[in-house]
């Protein structure tokens, strides 16, 4: 076998038409299942020419708003409703979703996080698997990606739309059409990518790719839903993998920011119980005060006091109060001029 070729195989035909579910079967042989695999569920709509559109979350498997977004999805759209074809997996990293979990159980000492594994070994470990697949067998059939991720367990979002852009003026111009088209209360043009992330790959690749943050917390909230199942729609009409006639309501105005250095984060000085002193969406100034780090098992010391850095709308919060040092408790954004 050619090691570049995927050993995950597809149950379903990815060049047929129909609408088709089933699984993805990732190879996986251990104690306990000498010759089984791991199921990753998958679901192909494919209606003749037109838009092709990959559809992702569960990425980070505890990252729950997309997931439910596109489960809802899968199963609602038809395929005479729709134009081209459009793959969704609600569940890429679908070990660490089994588990609620941002990180797969299963290889990386519990922590396989599918968004550092980019692009993947096709010889390597289940989530290593998982993103060379991505990137040898889906990216290739897509025109147009979308990476739903939330905050997770640890951190939580004002909902958002992320595009990086690059120099590619006209795949600057479709992401910035969809991040309008989206309409989340925010629209970050300028996430520092990591180039083992999706994000980066699809980049790397000149693929036209729009990630999300929708909330975080690890819980699912009704209003980011309609928002994510809204945006989403709206999304796949402008494409036009949805008939223009379909009905969604105009996207609500959207604020266009930028997430520089590593200036825009503050981190915990220290292990302890944090204290915030902001709230998400709030302006704050360089120098303020950010949140508190007390010492529990030391209760009489004075906590020590986190810093913002510079100036910014505070985009992202920690969630749970235990931390320690290192953790990012908050990340800010700055106004985008187009
Ligand atoms: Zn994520």
């Amino acid at each position: 076998m050619n090691a570049q070729t995927s050993r995950i195989s597809s149950e379903i035909d990815f060049e047929r038409d129909g609408k088709q579910t089933g699984f993805l079967r990732l190879p996986h042989s251990v104690h306990r299942s000498a010759y089984g695999w791991l199921a990753i569920p998958v679901v192909c709509i494919a209606n003749g020419p037109g838009p092709k559109v990959l559809l992702i979350s569960g990425n980070h498997g505890d990252e729950y708003e997309g997931q439910v977004t596109l489960m809802k999805l899968a199963r609602e759209l038809e395929l005479d409703g729709i134009s081209g074809r459009v793959i969704i997996v609600s569940a890429a990293n679908a070990p660490a979703a089994r588990v609620g979990r941002r990180t797969s159980p299963l290889d990386f000492a519990g922590e396989g996080n599918l968004n550092r594994a980019f692009p993947g070994d096709a010889n390597g470990s289940p989530t290593e698997m998982i993103a060379h697949y991505i990137v040898s067998e889906l990216l290739p059939r897509a025109d147009f990606v979308f990476d739903l991720h939330s905050g997770g367990h640890s951190l939580r979002y004002i909902p958002s739309a992320e595009a990086k852009l690059g120099d590619d003026g006209e795949v600057n111009a479709r992401q910035s059409a969809l991040l309008k088209a989206f309409g989340l209360p925010i629209s970050n043009v300028g996430e520092t990518f990591d180039d083992r992330t999706l994000a980066g790959t699809a980049k790397r690749l000149g693929i036209t790719f729009i990630g999300t943050e929708l909330g975080g917390g690890g819980t699912v909230s009704a209003p980011i839903l309609s928002m994510a199942e809204q945006g989403l729609r709206r999304c796949l009409k402008h494409i036009g993998t949805l008939p223009q006639g379909d009905a969604v309501d105009p996207p609500p105005a959207t604020r266009l920011v930028y997430v520089g250095g590593a200036d825009y984060f503050v981190y915990a000085p220290d292990d302890g119980l944090f204290e915030p002193y902001v709230e998400l969406g709030q302006m704050v100034e360089g120098g303020q005060a950010a949140g508190a780090v007390h010492f529990p098992e030391t209760p009489w010391q004075s906590p020590v006091i986190a810093h913002f850095q510079r100036a910014g709308l505070v985009l992202c919060e920690r969630v749970g109060g235990r931390v320690e040092r290192g953790d990012c408790l908050f990340h800010l954004a700055t106004d985008h001029k187009e």
